[in-house]
């Protein structure tokens, strides 16, 4: 499932794998906070590499709905159950320092950027409460908010917070932009290699899966989730994934909009040349591997898209999926037991477009020992309330229910030989839980175990992945991996991969 920005030709930039060892500052991961976080270190004229397991912005940032706002859904109100004032105020301001540099490089690199209005509205009217809370949160914190009773648009709303002044673009002009930007100074982009581990001691070695090794003074890790398991990062963090469909047809208000609840909806526009009518639809969200079929969650959108906006046309279907970290605050910095040496960026709850950048911004001011903004020290010193800790318990007693859960299904039965076209099936021999998927024609078995800490797999019926319902690793048929923590494909239980006719 392609997404609308990935669906057109790059210039691709890759550079081949180094030879020499000279890094000052290797990045892991070419989406947005690595490609951000490269720019600045190069711009300050140190030695840059970044590398890339698959091409740049091939996961979230190239999947993403790319609204960069400081108006959230409720994500304000939820960061006060967990932390004071103080600490929401900080990021806000890490925030609005995203969107003020993403603005300010667009408009320097002729990156396309629509200035829109964030709206953040009740579906229903049991939704209205949490509404008016995040108004009042926003307003508390110095965000502009104006409060709407109704608005004038085809679906239905019960009130609505309004922030003015908040921006979108095309994620993959800008990363694009960035990828050109680094190579002016002299930094370089290193695709389809796929960093396996960082050494634990000295100055930090990585392992490559081509069987080589680079070093550098600094290492980013700039994966989604972090890919060392050393400080336990994946265990602060819930994988979740949601779905975005573009369409063509008719006009849509202009706005960012977005409901609370648990099955939110997403909404705005993309401008095109010829001034044809796009727009994107996204939302019915659920933690990686943990639903019935993904298939039914597209659907969902479908018909609403449907109800709503008749004889809107689809042009695009995908997911994607982004952290949620336990205390509602982004994490970034120094990775603990890192030896002072390895960074990270995480957590971002589907806000990455601001705070990204503000991973990146904080990142980079401590490699160079420049001055760190105040809201990343607040930030990296918050002290979350006793209720966090709770989450926190709750988010990894799922993971322990789903890890058991996975391992002791009751059906007992060896493999298929094979699945229809598009199926993907687990045969439940407890010694060695095969998976075989037929996609496009082309049968494969691997083993369905994840390889970062041994979770069962399940079977993505709408992207054709296996997905781990533990940390959100996910592979594709044949065993590769496509995200997620996971560093080392699967298992494959066939020798060959047999084409069935
Ligand atoms: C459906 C959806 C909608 C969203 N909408 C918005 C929005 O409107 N506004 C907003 O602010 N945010 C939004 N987000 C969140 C935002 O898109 C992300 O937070 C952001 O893109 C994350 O960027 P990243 O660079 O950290 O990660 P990614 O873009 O995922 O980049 C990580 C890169 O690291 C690479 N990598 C991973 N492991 C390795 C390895 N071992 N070796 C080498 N490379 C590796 C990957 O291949 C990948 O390219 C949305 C997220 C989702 C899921």
């Amino acid at each position: 499932m392609t997404s609308l920005w990935l669906d057109r030709p790059f210039e691709r930039v890759t550079d081949p794998f180094p030879t020499d060892s000279s890094f000052q500052d290797v990045v892991v991961g070419a989406g947005l906070t690595g490609l951000t976080t490269a720019v600045l270190l190069a711009r300050a004229g140190r030695k840059v590499g970044v590398v890339e397991a698959r091409h740049f912005g091939a996961v979230t940032t190239g999947r993403t709905t790319a609204k960069a706002s400081l108006l959230q859904g409720t994500k304000l109100s939820g960061i006060l159950k967990s932390h004071t004032k103080a600490a929401a105020q900080a990021y806000v301001e890490a925030n609005r320092e995203g969107q003020a540099w993403v603005r300010r490089f667009c408009e320097d690199h002729g990156v396309g950027v629509q200035t829109r209005d964030a709206i953040v509205y009740a579906a229903k009217p049991t939704e209205l409460p949490s509404v008016r809370k995040e108004h009042k949160t926003a307003d508390s914190l110095g965000l502009e908010v104006d409060w709407v009773d109704e608005l004038d648009v085809p679906f239905p709303n019960h009130g609505a917070t309004v922030l003015p002044g908040q921006i979108q673009f095309d994620p993959m002009e800008l990363l694009q932009a960035l990828v050109v930007e680094l190579h002016e100074h002299g930094g370089t982009l290193h695709e389809g290699f796929r960093v396996r581990s960082v050494s634990r001691t000295g100055r930090p070695e990585l392992q490559l899966d081509n069987g080589g090794t680079i070093s550098a003074d600094n290492v980013v890790l700039a994966t989604g989730i972090p890919i060392l398991d050393r400080a336990m990062t994946f265990a602060k963090v819930e994988p979740q994934r949601s779905y975005l469909l573009a369409y063509t047809g008719p006009e849509v208000p202009l706005g960012m909009y977005l409901s609370v609840g648990s099955s939110s909806r997403s909404l705005r526009d993309v401008p095109t040349e010829d001034g044809t009518n796009v727009f994107l639809v996204g939302g019915s969200g659920h933690t990686v591997g943990r639903t019935g079929s993904e298939e039914l969650h597209v659907q969902e959108l479908r018909d609403w898209t449907q109800e709503h906006f008749p004889g809107a046309i689809e042009t695009h279907a995908w997911s994607a999926q982004d952290y949620s970290p336990y205390d509602g605050l982004p994490m970034m910095g120094k990775l603990p037991l890192g030896l002072g040496r390895i960074y990270y960026g995480t957590g971002y709850d589907k806000w990455g477009m601001t705070n990204a950048v503000a991973a990146s911004l904080s990142i980079a001011a401590q490699i160079l020992g420049g001055k760190e903004p105040g809201w990343a020290k607040a930030l990296d010193h918050r002290i979350p309330k006793p209720r966090a800790g709770l989450h926190a318990a709750d988010i990894n007693a799922k993971v322990g229910v789903r890890m058991a859960a996975g391992h002791v299904r009751a059906e007992l039965f060896n493999a298929p030989d094979s699945v229809p076209e598009g199926e993907g099936k687990v045969g439940r021999d407890p010694l060695l839980p095969t998976g075989t998927s037929t996609v496009d024609g082309v049968t494969c078995k691997v083993q369905a175990i994840c390889t970062h800490l041994g979770g069962a797999l399940k079977w993505n019926d709408s992207e054709k992945s296996w997905d781990c319902p533990l940390h959100g690793s996910r592979f594709a048929p044949d065993g590769e991996v496509l995200e997620g923590p996971a560093t080392r494909p699967l298992a494959r239980q066939d020798a060959e991969e047999t084409v069935s006719s």
